[in-house]
């Protein structure tokens, strides 16, 4: 969570290993959670240790799949930045999808938005990013090499080339990434493209306000790309220049902001816990009082056990009236609420659960992958929610033959319209089961000669690899109690 906050270089910080326990607070609405956060103890365990090794499986497997491309990869490929292939596409899309699932449809209290990716500089003015937004920037008098220092293991040693005591100074390197709206570069007409979705929110206060019916406590929630000019972007898709957020702004009473700090803490740790995230690699880490922005009375990041260990996959912060308050003032307009129940005029303050959407789907690919033995060959499997997995079906006649393939199709027609349905026909069924196995399918049908006679196909579940004859005319209902 960095957001403009003067932040503590994180080799300072004690205790980063620390847990915060977040208590069940009581609802406050239909949309309560359950569920416990791990504790310390859980985190303690010897079981969550990172996997250095998966790493390069997952970017392989990415590759070779179609998950993950390197954006402009046959003209040598354009640093940090990825294209996401037939898989990607689908399982960032169905990351998306269960983010806004459960923090808009399934709430009464937060509406969406979509706003634009351009805006003018009084945004960035008023919000601080113009002053603030930038990092740490060390070169490597040695080998030239540039570093975030806030990032490094020790502060004083260039991992590039090893030398000790070969830093400049830190400078401060602004994020944003800057360009011109219209024909004529000149200052006025200078736009930046946005480095979070967060402001969208701010500045459509009052119009969401006034067109929606919702008073606080209320939330407005946003999923799109956001850029910024990072220093050192790396470690795959999980820090690129650009990349997609998922950000949801709750306005609340100031006096009940602690309360609804809790709530989402305890709320967003959930969601990744639903959705199969394994526990013991999952914590929240309470920000220390030195590493908080000056308006934050909270902060907490939900972090995910990485190959090259914990970091951040989101982070949730109470943002007190900030946003708010300063967008009001440099704009000139209100943008309080006027509660006439009580007869009395507030600036609500903020809760912001701010997640990476791009770097969410690459946690769960991580968690999701698993290699088992199976007559002595290595099965690869992505053990992924139904809710994530690209295709939650695939149909696969036996053979090619033509006298099968009416009957496939036929079945691929059926369950097309209801879920995202693989149909492959070449190969042997062996291979073919291990390859929908590698992307995550939940369930292979397949189509073989007795179909012709008994209307009947065989399932195979994905896990258990267990198979069982349904007969056609089930089928949709079999699939349907299965897959979510
Ligand atoms: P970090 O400390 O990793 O740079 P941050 O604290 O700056 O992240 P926020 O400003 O809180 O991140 O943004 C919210 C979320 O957006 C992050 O938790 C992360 O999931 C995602 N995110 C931020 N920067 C990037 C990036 N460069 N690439 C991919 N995802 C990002």
């Amino acid at each position: 969570m960095r957001r403009c906050a003067a932040r503590r270089p994180q080799w300072e910080v004690a205790g980063w290993y620390r847990l915060v326990v977040v208590r069940q607070v009581a609802p406050l609405n239909s949309g309560a959670s359950s569920g416990s956060v791990p504790v310390a103890s859980d985190l303690m365990s010897d079981t969550a240790s990172p996997d250095p090794e998966l790493f390069d499986k997952i970017v392989n497997l990415s590759k070779r799949r179609g998950f993950v491309f390197q954006s402009a990869e046959i003209y040598g490929g354009f640093r940090s930045t990825y294209d996401y292939g037939p898989l990607g596409v689908l399982l960032l899309r169905n990351v998306k999808d269960a983010w806004w699932r459960s923090m808009v449809q399934e709430r009464h209290d937060v509406v969406g938005l979509d706003a634009s990716i351009l805006s003018p500089p009084q945004v960035w003015q008023a919000s601080g990013h113009l002053a603030n937004f930038s990092d740490p920037l060390v070169d490597c008098t040695n080998c030239n090499a540039r570093h975030r220092l806030d990032k490094l293991d020790d502060p004083n040693v260039c991992p590039s080339c090893g030398a000790t005591g070969s830093f400049t100074e830190a400078r401060e390197f602004n994020l944003m990434f800057k360009t011109h709206a219209g024909p004529v570069t000149e200052t006025a007409a200078e736009v930046y493209l946005r480095p979070e979705t967060a402001q969208g929110m701010f500045i459509n206060f009052a119009n969401v306000l006034n067109t929606s019916r919702k008073k606080p406590p209320f939330g407005i929630a946003q999923i799109g790309k956001s850029f910024r000019n990072e220093i050192t972007p790396g470690n795959f898709v999980f820090r690129t220049r650009e990349f997609e957020q998922m950000e949801m702004e709750f306005f609340v009473p100031p006096a009940e902001s602690q309360q609804w700090y809790e709530y989402w803490c305890q709320a967003r740790m959930d969601w990744y816990l639903d959705l199969g995230m394994s526990p013991d690699k999952l914590m929240l880490r309470a920000h220390d009082e030195d590493e908080l922005s000056h308006y934050s009375s909270g902060t907490s990041d939900v972090e995910y056990l990485f190959p090259w260990g914990w970091d951040e996959l989101e982070g949730i912060a109470n943002r007190g009236d900030f946003d708010l308050t300063q967008h009001a003032n440099a704009s000139g307009e209100k943008l309080d609420f006027f509660d006439q129940a009580n007869n009395e005029r507030y600036v609500p303050h903020v809760i912001e659960p701010a997640a990476g959407a791009t770097r969410t789907a690459m946690a769960f690919l991580m968690d999701a992958y698993d290699e088992e033995t199976v007559n002595d060959d290595t099965r690869t499997v992505l053990r992924l929610d139904p809710r994530l997995a690209p295709y939650k079906v695939a149909v696969l006649p036996l053979s090619k033959k033509d006298t099968l393939t009416p009957t496939a199709l036929e079945v691929f027609d059926s369950i097309k319209g209801r879920w995202m349905t693989d149909y492959d026909e070449t190969q042997s069924i062996g291979k073919r089961y291990a390859r929908q196995d590698e992307v995550g399918t939940p369930y292979c049908v397949t189509i073989d000669f007795d179909t012709l006679e008994d209307r009947a196909v065989t399932v195979r579940e994905r896990d258990s690899r267990a198979q069982e004859r349904i007969s056609l005319d089930q089928l949709e209902a079999y699939l349907a109690e299965r897959l979510r």
